[in-house]
């Protein structure tokens, strides 16, 4: 197989949300698993609603996200290459001029509707002859321009919903050109994917009644080449089973990143839900890249809850190592010979990244000194072991410790984590200890 491109057409409308983040991670960990590449396309071709500011923050998003585009083009930028497409269709007679107004076509459909007929346009603009066109347009009428569908059943094997089929006779010829002269979506995407090679079509479900036209108009205008492979994924609903609509600002990628959620969960998440496979963390996206495969989604609407994401986001952190998280421990100054050994001791008890700023405070800062037990607090003062210390310290003091006062289990436990750390909970003191290190340990067992 040649390797394949694929693409995520995000019209920049809106914030990224993570029901589009879906087909964005989908395309990206197909191209990822296949050695192919990945297109990001803007389709703004609807000037009205897109925007350059949505563009870029859908760039940032899919960053954050660790998605990675090969090539990002918009739309806007390649009206040319249409306008010669369309021309093309006009010459071959595929593309009609049509004169009706919106309230017309109401019109006409009201009355098949009341007959009991499908609601399918009639052509009846194919029948106009030069002068009744030609009046039309003196009367002030521009047209709307229709691509006319080749009859016959259209049939593709898609790779999460297998055979397909459907038949043109139940489609109106679609509307390609718009009265003003702009495209609507399906021209520009099919022109895009001829022209940049595309070779699978990765998308939610609710495109598979555009795939009958799209083909047909691939078919038109690169005759003799194949149509790409086609995959209708699921869609992500709310855990009610409402939609989730690119307004609902509180599932934006954005604001799942400001709320201290993994990257890497927000991926898992978006991924697996309504899938064969259970929701777990990852340790990367090639990771998920490998186990995944887009026959393991269902056909059923995909339950998506965001309380998920803050257990995703603090399993996704125990599971990570120190390399991958050097970068972001340095942007927190939190370098030098004790950053390695602290990200194993502490990443089992993150509910988000940033709490790593607390415990790192706990073996390199100050914090707020909690006393209970003075007497055992003394005494542990007391047989602190000289350094060096090691993983193995905590265990031999404490074990002299419950000898000498015959505390055990939590009365001797919880003063000294109380002293040494400041809080109930935390990492193994056993990991700690070594971290915090002699001066700081004595200095709080001391009450300094
Ligand atoms: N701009 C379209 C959308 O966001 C792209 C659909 C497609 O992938 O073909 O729904």
């Amino acid at each position: 197989m040649t390797s394949p491109i694929v693409r995520f057409a995000p019209s920049p409308t809106g914030r990224l949300h993570i029901g589009n983040a879906r087909p964005a991670l989908l395309n990206y960990l197909y191209a990822r698993a296949h050695n192919g590449r990945f297109v990001l396309r803007f389709d703004d071709t609807d000037v009205a609603r897109s925007s350059e500011e949505f563009a870029q923050a859908i760039e940032v998003d899919l960053a954050w996200l660790g998605v990675a585009p090969d090539m990002t083009l918009r739309q806007s930028q390649r009206v040319a290459l249409y306008e010669s497409a369309a021309a093309a269709l006009r010459e071959a007679g595929r593309l009609y001029p049509c004169y009706e107004t919106a309230e017309e076509l109401e019109k006409r459909r009201k009355l098949q509707q009341a007959r009991g007929q499908p609601p399918i346009y009639d052509r009846a603009a194919l029948r106009l002859s030069a002068e009744e066109r030609a009046r039309l347009e003196r009367e002030g009428r521009r047209p709307h321009w229709r691509f006319r569908l080749e009859p016959g059943v259209v049939e593709w094997r898609d790779l999460v919903r297998g055979d397909c089929a459907i038949d043109c006779a139940s489609l109106s010829d679609p509307v390609l050109l718009r009265e003003d002269g702009s495209f609507l979506y399906t021209l520009p995407s099919v022109v895009d994917d001829i022209d940049l090679c595309i070779t699978h079509v990765i998308r939610g479900e609710d495109h598979v009644t555009n795939t009958a036209v799209q083909i047909r108009l691939f078919q038109a205008l690169a005759p003799g080449r194949h149509p790409p492979v086609f995959a209708h994924h699921n869609l992500l609903v709310g855990s009610g089973g409402e939609a989730l609509s690119k307004r609902s600002g509180a599932l934006s990628i954005g604001a799942l990143r400001e709320e201290g959620y993994e990257a890497l969960a927000v991926a898992a998440l978006a991924v697996l839900t309504g899938s064969s496979d259970s929701v777990h963390p990852i340790r990367s996206l090639d990771e998920l890249a490998k186990e995944f495969d887009l026959a393991h989604l269902s056909r059923n609407a995909a339950r998506f809850d965001p309380a998920d994401l803050r257990p995703l986001t603090h399993r996704t952190l125990a599971r990570l190592d120190y390399e991958d998280m050097r970068e972001r421990l340095e942007a927190h100054e939190i370098v030098g010979f004790k950053a390695e050994p602290f990200w194993r001791a502490a990443r089992g008890n993150l509910s988000a990244f940033s709490d790593v700023l607390d415990w790192w405070r706990v073996v390199e800062g100050e914090i707020a000194p909690r006393r209970e037990d003075e007497e055992l607090l003394a005494a542990a003062l007391a047989s602190l072991p000289r350094e060096p210390w090691d993983e193995t310290t905590w265990s031999a003091w404490t074990a002299g410790l419950k000898a000498k006062t015959g505390r055990k289990g939590k009365a001797l436990f919880h003063p000294l984590r109380l002293a040494l750390t400041g809080a109930e909970n935390g990492p193994e003191l056993s990991l700690l200890l070594p971290l915090i290190g002699h001066a700081r340990a004595a200095a709080r067992l001391a009450g300094g």
